[in-house]
């Protein structure tokens, strides 16, 4: 895809991989109990768990939280997101339980999120990591942050902000996004800066000029 950065496909969610000056960052962790899956996808690479220094939240769902804290546990790596949606991560404020049968069954499915601390609060246009720009891309939760790593023309982590389905780009999915006018206002945004390639927590990688099919979304 790109020098250095990998797309671990850990079911329907992706997991992203970054190597950097500055160690292994990681962009997201999947569902709970999802670690000892990312360290066979790492040794596939020949890295491991314990050499991650970093891992970037892009929003507290729980397939992308849910092997965090495990993690943190078998890395030491520092954590981190949002303001906005650190209270859910933490446990300080945990995200309500889906109603209903089907919500029971979902969350059944999905696993408990082991909240943890978190290690640094990144604001729009911080620099987490040497080479990665935060974007604070509201509207999915409030506290979605997307990534842009100045490499290769751009790449872009767009973690749930957008989503691409056949080299096509769309905003989240309504039913599971807290604001979809705000979402559409953070996709726009996304759409005026300039990458070549974007990756998603769903959806497989868009290269070469990956913003024009951002630009696309946002045009209808
Ligand atoms: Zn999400
Ligand atoms: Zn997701």
């Amino acid at each position: 895809m790109v020098d250095g950065v990998f797309e671990l496909r850990l079911g329907y969610v992706n997991v992203h991989l970054v190597v950097t000056d500055d160690g292994l960052v990681l962009v997201d962790t999947g569902l709970p109990g999802r670690a000892p899956v990312i360290e066979r996808a790492l040794r596939g690479v020949r890295r491991s768990l314990g050499e991650v220094r970093t891992v970037l939240v892009t929003h507290h769902h729980p397939d992308h939280v849910g092997s965090l804290a495990e993690v943190k546990r078998r890395s030491g790596a520092r954590l981190v997101a949002h303001a906005a949606d650190a209270p859910h991560i933490t446990g300080a404020f945990p995200a309500a339980a889906p109603a209903g049968a089907l919500g029971r069954l979902v969350s059944r499915m999905i696993g408990t999120v082991e909240p943890t601390k978190l290690d640094q609060l990144v604001p729009d246009g911080g620099e987490p990591v040497p080479g990665f720009t935060a974007l604070h891309t509201p509207g999915h939760t409030r506290g979605h942050l997307s990534f842009l790593l100045d490499r290769a023309g751009g790449v872009l982590f767009a973690g749930d902000a957008a989503a691409s389905r056949r080299g096509r780009v769309s905003g989240p999915p309504r039913p599971v996004t807290a604001d979809p006018a705000q979402a559409a206002a953070s996709l726009a945004r996304l759409a005026e800066r300039e990458f070549e390639v974007a990756v998603f927590g769903h959806g497989r990688a868009v290269t070469g000029r990956a913003v024009e099919a951002f630009r696309a979304a946002v045009a209808g």
